[in-house]
Order: structure tokens, then C-alpha cells, then sequence
């Protein structure tokens, strides 16, 4: 038997794309390419169709969920989804704000911002962890 497309579980959201269209029309192909294959030599035993996996490989759309792997465990952090955004939006405001007041460089208010909310050990090793995945 082979399995394509999302029963195969090829689907692949690195956090700015939801892909998965693209990966079930590769796999299909694959498939079917490797039926007509089977056909031909009349063998659709489990080692006459392993040539399904080698295509799976070699199709561009599959290689990317090798590509991005570690994209899933990362986007686990949950700062992705509070703490980081609250402090991109008050640094702007910080920067952007004209009331009167005098401003600080850009990066003493960004470290400012990140005071009681995130230490800079967490912060660069997420960094670092967005840049290792991405
Ligand atoms: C909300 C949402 C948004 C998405 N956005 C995107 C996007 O922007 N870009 C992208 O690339 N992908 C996106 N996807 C993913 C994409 O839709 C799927 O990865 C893709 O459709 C998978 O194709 P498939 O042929 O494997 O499965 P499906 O498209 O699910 O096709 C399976 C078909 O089999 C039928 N079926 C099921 N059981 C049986 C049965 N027993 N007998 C007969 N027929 C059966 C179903 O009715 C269905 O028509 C999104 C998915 C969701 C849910």
C-alpha cells in the first residue's frame, strides 16, 4: 500500500507557510509513478514499490519537511505567542512615541523592554534556536 498526502502526515507549517497542497500533488505523482512501474514488471510486493520512498526523497516539496524539522518542537515556545510580540509592539511604541519626552538608543530601550518580562539568557538562546530551525 502507499500512502500520500495528508494520511501520510505530509504537510509541513514552519510558522509562515501551511503547506500541504504542493506536498500531496508530489506524493501522488510519486505514487503514481511507481505503480505504473510495479505494473510493468508486475511486482507490488512491499520491496518492488520501496522505489515510492526514493521518490518521496528526491521531490522538492518533501525535501522541504526535512528542511524544516525542527520547525514544530520550536514553535512550541509559548513566548512566540506572548511575551515576544508584546515586546516588538511596546518597543515600537517606545520609538515611535513622540509626547514630549527624550528617547533612549534603540537598543538600551529594547533591553529596557525586555526587563521583568524575559531574561537575556532566554532571549538569545531562543534566538539562536529561531536561527538553527530557520
Ligand atoms: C484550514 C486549512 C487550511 C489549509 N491551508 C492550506 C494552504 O494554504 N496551503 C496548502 O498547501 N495547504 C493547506 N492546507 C492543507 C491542504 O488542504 C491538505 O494538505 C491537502 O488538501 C491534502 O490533500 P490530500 O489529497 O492528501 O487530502 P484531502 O484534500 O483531504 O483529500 C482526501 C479526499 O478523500 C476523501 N475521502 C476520505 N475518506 C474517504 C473514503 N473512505 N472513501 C472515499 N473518499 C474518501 C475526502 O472526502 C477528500 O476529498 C490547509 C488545510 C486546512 C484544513
Amino acid at each position: 500500500m502507499l500512502v500520500a498526502g495528508d494520511a501520510a502526515g505530509h504537510l509541513l507549517n514552519n510558522g509562515y507557510t501551511f503547506r500541504g497542497v504542493d506536498m500531496a500533488i508530489g506524493a501522488g505523482i510519486a505514487a503514481a509513478e511507481t505503480i505504473l512501474e510495479a505494473r510493468k514488471r508486475k511486482d507490488y510486493s512491499a520491496a518492488g514499490l520501496q522505489s515510492y520512498e526514493k521518490r518521496l526523497r528526491r521531490e522538492p516539496s518533501l525535501k522541504d519537511m526535512y528542511t524544516f524539522k525542527r520547525v514544530p518542537g520550536y514553535l512550541r515556545n509559548k513566548r512566540l505567542y506572548g511575551v515576544y510580540p508584546e515586546l516588538i509592539c511596546s518597543a515600537a511604541e517606545a520609538v515611535y512615541r513622540i509626547d514630549g519626552t527624550s528617547k533612549r538608543k534603540i537598543f538600551r530601550e529594547l533591553r529596557g523592554q525586555t526587563k521583568g518580562r524575559v531574561s537575556t539568557l532566554t532571549l538569545i538562546r531562543d534566538l539562536l534556536g529561531g536561527a538553527r530551525t530557520f
